[in-house]
């Protein structure tokens, strides 16, 4: 549906996009990720027509953004961060505007009810924007985005300022637009991500260095991974054990010391719970397990592992192995997924 290829925007000598590629299969629902200045906003302005490339090219559904800029506008929903509303204005009479400025085609009075059941903002049609909360004026927002029917929506942090409950509101809304549409969305927050979208991309310094399924992130950040374990032993003979145990991929002592108990950090291996298994050999050793505290890891870390790896001068320390480790399949996984739409180019093109 969306299909981004070998896209640069350059500014003077810097670059604030450099070289990336992706496409976005119709229905998915694709968070696009980074931090401040990596690029994000500059990618979503060229993809919604309101910036040029230096060079590379953008195609939705087919069309050339720069070629066929209505048609392949027309595609496009778009909900900016600040979500353009005339607040003095009623609910209707905003979407009529937008329906007239987009001179859309569609029966007016049909179409206009049906985007505002989707948004459940039927109650508010008659109310002044002005008087909306943040959260229903977010939503005419949406419905602003949705005049017209377009295939792909694009949507630039969407919960921000919103309560909690509006929040879990408008990600459901995403979540059931992501069912007949296209979903780019642009945040800062991982836990949107994580309830809504189906793929991540994520951007640093103009380039992208992870684009991942979210359920493969998620799965390698299971919480049941690293644990502090407190064992009453002998701490050498004990550290070497659990180095040695195989579903054990890293051990260390820790400086913690409780009488005779010593406090260890380890790592299982992916999808293995090694608590049980653990127990038994350190009761079969006789030596007692007198504690076990389970250290989440977030996918908050695993992001910013990911952006401290693609930079080579940031240094990664701090980080657990597991995270470089997760950070670094995500990075090598894209790299290659990156290599292979290279080599498949020329084909694709044609
Ligand atoms: P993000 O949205 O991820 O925060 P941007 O796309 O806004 O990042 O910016 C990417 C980089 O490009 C930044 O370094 C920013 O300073 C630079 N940049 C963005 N717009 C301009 C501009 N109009 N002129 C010069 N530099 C720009």
């Amino acid at each position: 549906m969306i299909k981004i290829d070998h896209l640069t925007k350059r500014y003077g000598a810097n670059y604030a996009v450099d070289d990336i590629s992706f496409t976005v299969g119709e229905g998915e629902i694709v968070g696009f990720l980074g931090p401040n200045g990596a690029g994000k906003s500059t990618t979503m302005n060229i993809l919604t027509g309101y910036l040029s490339a230096t060079s590379g090219t953008v195609t939705i559904g087919g069309l050339d953004i720069l070629e066929n800029p209505l048609e392949a506008k027309k595609q496009i929903g778009f909900l900016p961060e600040q979500p353009p509303l005339y607040l003095d204005m009623t609910v209707d009479e905003y979407l009529s505007f937008g329906y007239d400025l987009k001179n859309c085609k569609l029966n007016r009075e049909k179409h206009l009810a049906e985007i505002c059941e989707v948004v459940k903002i039927t109650d508010v049609r008659r109310r002044v924007i002005r008087n909306l909360s943040k959260g229903f004026r977010q939503r005419v927002g949406i419905a602003q985005a949705l005049i017209g029917n377009p295939k792909v929506i694009i949507f630039d942090e969407p919960t921000v300022g919103l309560d909690p409950k509006q929040i879990i509101e408008i990600r459901n809304l995403i979540r059931n637009l992501g069912r007949d549409h296209t979903v780019i969305l642009s945040t800062h927050i991982l836990q949107e991500v994580q309830a809504v979208c189906d793929r991540i991309i994520i951007i640093n310094k103009g380039k992208i260095v992870a684009d991942e399924l979210t359920e493969n992130i998620t799965r390698a950040v299971d919480s049941k991974r690293r644990f502090n374990v407190k064992i009453v032993g002998p701490q050498r003979e004990v550290l070497a054990m659990l180095k040695s145990k195989p579903g054990i991929v890293y051990a260390e002592a820790l400086a913690e010391r409780d009488g005779d108990a010593y406090t260890y950090m380890i790592e299982s291996e992916v999808g293995l719970d090694i608590r049980k298994n653990l127990f038994y050999t350190l009761a079969e050793k006789n030596w007692p397990m007198i504690g076990l505290e389970a250290l989440g890891m977030s996918l908050e870390d695993i992001f910013i592992t990911i952006v401290d790896s693609s930079e080579e001068k940031k240094k990664t320390r701090g980080r657990s192995s597991v995270e470089k480790k997760i950070a670094q399949s995500v990075m090598q996984a894209t790299a290659e997924k990156q290599a292979k739409s290279d080599a498949d180019r020329p084909d694709a093109k044609a």
